[in-house]
């Protein structure tokens, strides 16, 4: 049993109360690690390290910031495989996909703010005997929370921004995995980052994360996870001028249209629906197709989809591997059974699959693909986030935008279509805050990132993350 510890004040500790929570292994059912249960009094203690270790960290040299940002990177790298086997059993993703997706990306993150950190600037307007310009300083202890479906990934994609804009940082990373914001922690220690700049209290969302997003010295919630608690965080800081980044759940549409090579997109459209189980805010899990190649694509998805292999996370053959926690396989398979109820039929999977050996108890769902639905049922509305896709036909361009648009969700879109002209104007009319076309997931760590609607306000990525641990001041000079 893993035993992890939070990291306050530079010194890694239990919660004030010695009270730990479990975390099992997805793959295996079993116990895997410890955390602490920290509450306010270990939010206070991380608040007050971060309030202390500002004045320094804000005033240092961005080459400063910078290197310590770049060592980290380093560590990260030369403990690629290590944090790889991390992620991977304590969230039940694939080790490739952890090596390749979430360690390789938490590296990244830091080594592009560390070179950002060098490169930020602020505006400056002048005419003749007046010089105008924005100063953008950084905005003290700022809090950090994140999900648990990429947990290094995504807890690094704010801590790092945040540093690098001077500010000082309590995370509070998802208590379903936990493992590897710990060992980032340590890495942090030999990183020499000096003390309270970077702290990392773990715990239960109402407990920890409540105490942290509501204390009076954090002056910056970013926040990903569910649209739930995003909403019930918006409401907690409300009228308390904390700023906010919210990036929250998502219902995004794959549009096909039959332009489009199918046996091209066919590869790339299942890996958006079933990447990381599912389990990636931005999975294509509508598949829009359009009426004409409607069943010459649904034909090629399932033999696709058919070709994937659920079982050990840790075997290189896994394509899929298990959900992240009983709670979620639970709900995936809920989502499933209500589809059913609703009409729809089933193309392939449609339940849980039985690994034999160590993963004997593990949570595993097969890939699933569900049509014969109608646009507006659960499936096709509310995020299910787990290996489900449904497939819906349409008939043309307006169509297809109007059901891509057609529910409370906006965060991302993915358009096949070798229309150069159509493939612009789609974009346009989407409301999403990230459009793919003719590929999924890829980014450019320089573009915005986040979504709209009930997928989140704010914007995280490049210098967008960097203003927002920023506040921005008008300075002007008459000479
Ligand atoms: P969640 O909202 O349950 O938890 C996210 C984090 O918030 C966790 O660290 C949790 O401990 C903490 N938390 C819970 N209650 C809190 C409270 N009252 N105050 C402060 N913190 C609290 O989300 P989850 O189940 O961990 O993650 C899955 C969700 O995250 C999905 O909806 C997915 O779409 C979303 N997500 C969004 C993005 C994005 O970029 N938009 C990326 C990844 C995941």
């Amino acid at each position: 049993m893993e035993c992890l510890q939070n990291l306050i004040d530079g010194q890694l500790c239990d919660a004030q109360n010695g009270r730990k929570l479990s975390t099992p292994e997805p793959a295996t059912g079993l116990d895997f690690a410890q955390l602490p249960d920290s509450d306010a009094a270990d939010v206070d203690a991380a608040v007050a390290a971060a309030k202390r270790a500002f004045p320094a960290w804000s005033a240092a040299s961005a080459d400063a910031r910078s290197r310590c940002l770049r060592r980290l990177a380093d560590l990260i790298h030369r403990d690629w495989e290590l944090l790889a086997h991390a992620e991977s059993r304590d969230s039940g993703k694939p080790l490739h996909v952890a090596r390749t997706v979430d360690i390789a990306r938490a590296r990244h993150n830091f080594s592009f703010f560390a070179d950002a950190a060098t490169q930020f600037a602020s505006e400056s307007h002048s005419v003749p005997g007046q010089l105008n310009y924005t100063l953008r300083q950084p905005l003290g202890p700022v809090a950090c929370i994140s999900p648990w479906n990429l947990p290094l990934y995504l807890l690094t994609w704010k801590i790092a921004p945040a540093l690098a804009a001077g500010c000082t940082v309590v995370a509070k990373p998802s208590e379903v995995t936990p493992y590897t914001a710990f060992l980032l922690g340590k890495l942090a220690i030999e990183a020499g980052l000096p003390p309270g700049v970077l702290n990392i209290v773990h715990g239960a969302g109402q407990t920890a994360g409540a105490a942290l997003v509501s204390h009076p010295d954090i002056k910056a919630v970013s926040f990903t996870g569910s649209t739930r608690v995003g909403a019930g965080i918006a409401a907690a800081t409300a009228g308390t001028w904390k700023k906010l980044s919210l990036e929250l759940g998502g219902k995004n549409a794959t549009i096909i249209f039959d332009d489009e090579d199918l046996d091209v997109a066919v590869n790339e459209v299942v890996r958006a629906a079933f990447s990381n189980q599912g389990q990636i805010c931005l999975c294509g899990s509508r598949i829009l197709i359009q009426a004409n190649i409607y069943e010459a694509f649904k034909a090629r998805l399932i033999g696709r989809t058919r070709e994937l292999r659920v079982g050990d996370p840790l075997d290189a053959t896994s394509d899929l591997g298990a959900l992240v926690s009983a709670a979620h396989f639970a709900k995936v398979s809920a989502c499933i059974d209500r589809a059913r109820a609703d009409g729809g039929a089933i193309l392939c999977g449609g339940g849980p699959v039985r690994i034999s050996g160590r993963c004997a108890q593990g949570w595993f769902i097969a890939p699933t693909l569900i049509d014969g639905l109608a646009a507006n049922c659960a499936a096709n509305q509310e995020e299910i986030f787990g290996p489900v896709a449904t497939l819906l036909p349409f008939t043309d361009e307006a169509d297809a935008i109007a059901l891509a648009n057609g529910t409370p969700y906006g965060l991302a879109a993915n358009v096949w279509t070798r229309d150069v002209s159509r493939a612009h104007r789609v974009a346009e009319r989407l409301q999403a805050g990230i459009v793919w076309l003719n590929c999924w997931m890829v980014r450019d760590l320089r573009t915005p990132f986040g979504g709209v609607k009930a997928s989140g306000v704010g914007r995280e990525g490049g210098w967008e993350a960097m203003r927002f641990f920023t506040e921005a001041k008008s300075v002007t000079l008459v000479y």
